[in-house]
This record gives structure tokens, sequence and C-alpha cells, in this order.
């Protein structure tokens, strides 16, 4: 059903995208410069490279917080084609030219082959050293001991609360007392509120951890478990890095991060890459799922993202090497194959120890709780510690549907599909779509994530929320 809700209402002609360009059409937001200056618009026929500049003119817009209504000029913007393309194609080509550039302009990145650092490199424990330790650790205990195992809690280290500095210190000078909204109080930066709800005027507070919210603890092999939305499949995997590691579930490998400058100076650091995306892709293959198009889901419906909750893991292994003035530095790390796989446990209890509960929640009852944390995709026991984390999956179309159709709903209204990279947060930015007139100017914005996949669906679903809203385009 989610499919025909997405189905085009006109398929008139439209600039088709297949499904090996869609990647492309990612990367090729490579060099874009934001969306206040750049958007590459498709339209049925044609693919446009816009920049906007500002005339010199402001408009002036409103917005409301609370009561209070603000008013503030905007410069008005217009936009320009820059540059045309025939197809995607001759889009996507024209942006791999420039990677391409970008690429070899910063190409320094030169493998390090000395015999020197060779046979350094020989010293260090290899991933096949790592699954010949793990199976002897896993003939040492059996996966049911281990269920309901536990392990300090590596965020607090045990001690289940956190002294915190309250942040009412650092508030302005002039507030309001909230319990009567008249007092008006003046202090200075530094200075703790005497009403202050949180600390009440002590400028201190406690926490509980919020990873093993105030126990002390996590559980040290949580399992997890993935749904298949549509069929209701299901499959359960405990998180036990050895065991996983020696039965071949989950493959641990070698990396090297080395860097070569023309100096002849030369550094390497090793890590271990920890293939859980693969793992959770097979076991997404068990429930019927194709994990190339596939997106976890939360409890209201929304498409989250294709991360899920499990990463694959970079891990410093200690060990490094350089070369500088022609001197040799190694540091082997004094960690045993055992060490590496014991500290990948506790990693990965701490990757999974959040449970879902805010401290307002707790004021609820056990069970109402329990059913929180449920929502939230985690199982928790009676103290409140995650024991299980629950994906439910959504089998997607291939993303190149997605976008064909949105591109051909979206002309049909007589509009064109704006895409750009957006501000996300400091220092992150991901594709986004925009609704544009034919001339390039930006009638809203339908989407802003961080992959395409989770933008183009996104935008499918605010556009479905405000078509029939859309004017008919001249
Ligand atoms: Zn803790
Ligand atoms: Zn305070």
């Amino acid at each position: 059903m989610e499919r025909e809700r997405h189905q085009p209402e006109n398929t008139k002609n439209h600039t088709i995208v297949g499904p090996e360009k869609i990647k492309d059409l990612e990367k090729a937001l490579h060099g874009i410069y934001g969306e206040d200056n750049e958007m590459v618009q498709f339209s049925g026929e044609k693919v446009v490279m816009l920049r906007f500049i500002e005339t010199g003119e402001t408009q002036l817009r409103t917005m409301k917080a609370g009561e209070t209504e603000y008013a503030f000029n905007v410069p008005v913007r217009e936009s320009l084609p820059d540059k045309e393309f025939t197809d995607i194609n001759d889009f996507i080509a024209s942006r791999a030219e420039l990677s391409e550039k970008y690429r070899y302009n910063d190409g320094a990145k030169k493998e390090i082959t000395s015999p020197e650092y060779l046979n350094w490199k020989s010293t260090l424990i290899t991933p096949d050293q790592l699954i010949v330790s793990a199976q002897e650790m896993v003939s040492e205990e059996s996966s049911t001991e281990k269920r309901g195992e536990t392990l300090t809690c590596t965020n607090c280290s045990g001690k289940k609360t956190f002294h915190l500095d309250c942040s009412c210190k650092e508030g302005g000078t002039v507030f309001t007392d909230l319990t009567d909204n008249k007092t008006i109080y003046e202090r200075k930066k530094g200075e703790t509120n005497p009403g202050c709800p949180r600390c009440n005027g002590s400028g201190k507070y406690d926490n509980p951890c919020p990873s093993c919210q105030g126990s002390g603890y996590m559980t040290k092999y949580p399992s997890l478990r993935i749904i298949n939305e549509a069929t209701g499949q299901e499959d359960s995997v405990l998180l036990d890095v050895a065991s996983l590691v020696a039965n071949g579930e989950l493959k641990i490998e070698s990396a090297f991060y080395e860097r070569s400058h023309a100096s002849g100076d030369e550094r390497a650091d090793h890590k271990y890459v920890i293939r859980y995306k693969e793992l959770l892709k097979d076991r997404m293959r068990s429930i019927g799922i194709d994990p190339e198009n596939a997106m976890s889901v939360s409890d209201n419906g929304r498409v989250l993202d294709t991360h899920f909750a499990l990463y694959d893991e970079f891990n410093f292994s200690g060990n490094s090497w350089s070369k500088t003035d022609g001197k040799i530095n190694k540091k082997n790390a004094k960690r045993t194959a055992k060490d590496i796989l014991q500290d990948e446990q506790k990693s990965i209890a701490h990757n999974m120890a959040w449970s879902g509960i805010y401290s307002e929640d707790l004021k609820k009852s056990p069970e109402e709780i329990k059913k929180i944390a449920l929502k939230r995709g985690r199982v928790i026991n009676d103290e409140n510690v995650t024991t299980e984390d629950v994906i439910t999956i959504r089998q997607m179309r291939p993303v190149h549907e997605a976008f064909n159709d949105l591109l051909a709903s979206i002309t049909a209204k007589g509009y064109t599909l704006g895409y750009t990279l957006s501000f996300i947060a400091t220092g992150e930015a991901g594709p986004s779509f925009y609704i544009l007139n034919k001339n390039g100017d930006v009638v809203t914005q339908l989407s802003n994530e961080y992959d395409i996949r989770s933008s183009l669906e996104n935008a499918w679903g605010r556009f479905e929320k405000i078509k029939n809203r859309l004017k008919p385009a001249k």
C-alpha cells in the first residue's frame, strides 16, 4: 500500500535515473555550495544547475514564538540558470569529473611500502588470530550462562549518579520566577536561581546515569531483535562478540590508516573494523528483507534511517608507526587477541545501553515505563536496564523508483524538483529536496536528511501532505 500511495499521478515523459546511477546522484552533491547558493533543478526534460543571487531587495517576514510575534527582513533571492545538461546521466558525468579532480588535488595519500613498516605490520594481531582466540573463549562459557550476565556501567563506572552543575548558573541576568510568573530577579552570571526547580538554588543536582538509569550496571550481552514490519517475521541474535566471530557471522578486519608525505614523513595507525552492518544485513535476509532497500521504522510509523542501530565500528588497536626525520617510532599496544574481543564486548554493551527512558518517564508505573521503552525500541528489566534492542524494518522499493516517481508527480503539477545539500547541524549537511517553479524559484522545501534514501522518503511524506494545496503552476 505504501507503494501505491507513491505512484505518480501522471507518467508523462520524465528524466529517468536508473538503479545504477542513484548512488552517483548522492555523490554528485560533492562540491555543491548548499541551498542558499546552488541547487540542481530536475524538470521533465532537462537538468539545470541553478545559482541563487541576492537581488538587493528585502522582504518582510514574521515569526511567532509563544505570544510574541517578531518581524524581520530577509534578502530576496533569485535563481539564475548556470549550466544546462541534457539529462541526469550527463549531469552525473560532469560531477564525476569534478570529484575526480578534487581527489587528484588532495591526492597525497600514498601507501607506505618501506620494509621496516611492513615488518612492523607483520607483528600485529591478525583477524585470523582473533578467530582462534574467539573459538577458545566460546568453549569456556556457554551462551545460556551469558544471558543475564552484567558488567559495571562503562559510562559512570558504577557511580550510578552524576553530581552536575545546574544550567541555571549560566542563565541570563533577568528572569521570571515560574511559580508566580511575576517576581522578577536579576542576577549576575555564575549566580544560581534561588527558585530553580532542579537544584533549589544550590547550583548542583544529582542526575542518574543515562546509560544505566542509575543501576550502576549494564547488560554485558544485549540481544538484537529485528522484525519484518509487513510479515511480522522475527529474528534475534545474542550480541556475543566472541561467539559471533568464532562462528564466522561477525567479520573483524584489520585496517591501517596510512599517511605518506612528500617530506618523507610517514604515519600509520592500526584499527580493527567490526562489520556489524553485514551481520544485520544477513539477519534481515533471513526474515525476507532485501537489506539494500530497507529502513527502520519508529512506533508512529515514521521512516527513520537506513543505518539502524548498529554501525560498523572502527576501533584503534593502540598500535601505531611513524617515521619522522628518518627516525622510526613504533608503538605496540600490549593487548592480546582476547583483550581486543573483551573490549569489543564492552563497547557493544555501552552502545546498546540507552533505555529510551527520560527522567520525566520515571514518574510512571513500571509497566508503563516498560511500554514506553518498547515503543522506543528497547526491552528493559525491572531496574530499567536495557536487555534487548528491537528494530522494526520496512521493506522499501528501490531508491531510483522513489526518485523517478517523485519527479514525475511534481512535474505533473507543473513544478520542478530541486536537489541540493542542506545544513543539518554544525559540520553536518545532507541531501535535501525542494519544489521549485519552472523558473527555479523556491516554492517549498520537502526534506533534508543524512542520506538520499531518507531524504526521498521524507520528501514523499511532505509532498503527500501538501500536494492538494499546490496551485497548478503556470
Ligand atoms: Zn551508569
Ligand atoms: Zn539550578
